[in-house]
């Protein structure tokens, strides 16, 4: 594995890859960001990307543009050697590292914004969040020049940025979709739960029960939207250690209030703040 931490020594090594010898085509690129803390629902997406790909290219970046400034950057967690030591067992090719003044020199004059998808939800309560997640993704994509880029589901609305991202500035990139990975009680494994206690930790599948009862609800046909977000809500508040931030029952793709009577694709995502750590989570619901 190739690990790389500068601008140029990325924009060197894609460049021979993407034109292969003679003019011949170079292999298919799958792209993987991350912001290292690497887990298991990293390596899912690695493994997706390894089935397609020809060349696996991860990067390991803690983008500052997208922490808030009463946000947990600095307590952010790093683990640069176990990042490398996973990577490589998982079989990233080309795992990129850069610090932070190697991408920004200096503050980006030119940025990209998603409007409406990137101000609702996650994006009302972190403001500017989107805005820094599009513009290192803008940055990446240009700088690996990805086939397929991939993407968890954990973080559904930022999937939902990113492609929007994508189709609208015309990326030629595929955007990749890859299941959200729980440990055993349901938690969505999230590099920030290494920040819980052990009794936080106990409490932390409570988001992922409430969205289930909600889905439950929402399956027996008799629930509309706020009562499913009133039950998500109640069953969040029922563990002491929780603080619900949010509980939303959207159209999927839009992320608009589900208009009753509900019908189709929905989606059902909630945040919670536990103890030093804020937990998202969604789970997806087809209805008749
Ligand atoms: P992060 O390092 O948290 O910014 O996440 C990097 C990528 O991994 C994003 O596309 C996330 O959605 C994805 N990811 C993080 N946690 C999980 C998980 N539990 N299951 C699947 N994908 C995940």
């Amino acid at each position: 594995m190739l690990v790389i931490e500068s601008v140029d020594g990325l924009i060197r090594a894609m460049d021979g890859n993407h034109s292969g010898a003679a003019g011949s085509p170079g292999p298919v690129v799958g792209l993987v960001p991350t912001m290292g803390a690497l887990h298991a629902g990293h390596l899912s997406l690695v493994s997706g990307a390894r089935r397609q790909c020809g060349l696996v290219v991860m990067t390991a970046f803690v983008n500052p543009l997208q922490f808030g400034s009463t946000e947990d950057l600095a307590d952010y967690p790093r683990d640069p050697a176990g990042d490398r030591a996973q990577a490589e067992a998982g079989g990233v090719d080309v795992l990129f590292v850069p610090s932070a003044e190697e991408m920004y020199p200096e503050p980006p004059l030119a940025s990209v914004s998603v409007a409406r998808l990137g101000q609702v939800l996650e994006g009302a309560r972190r403001p500017g969040h989107f805005d820094g997640v599009a513009t290192v993704v803008a940055k990446l994509l240009n700088l690996v020049g990805p086939c397929r880029c991939y993407l968890g589901e954990k973080d559904y609305q930022q999937l939902l940025v990113v492609r929007r991202l994508v189709a609208d500035l015309n990326f030629p990139v595929e955007v990749v979709s890859c299941p959200v990975v729980r440990d055993a009680d349901g938690l969505a494994l999230s590099s920030r739960n290494r920040r819980l206690n052990a009794s936080q930790r106990s409490a932390a599948p409570v988001l992922y029960q409430a969205l289930m009862a909600g889905k439950l609800l929402l399956l027996e046909g008799r629930a509309q939207r706020r009562m499913t977000e009133y039950l998500i809500a109640e069953v969040v508040r029922s563990e002491p250690l929780a603080e619900l931030e949010y509980a939303a029952v959207v159209a999927d793709g839009t992320l608009d209030p589900a208009p009753s009577p509900l019908s189709g694709s929905i989606r059902l995502l909630g945040a919670a703040r536990i103890g030093p750590v804020r937990l998202i989570d969604n789970l997806g619901v087809t209805l008749p």
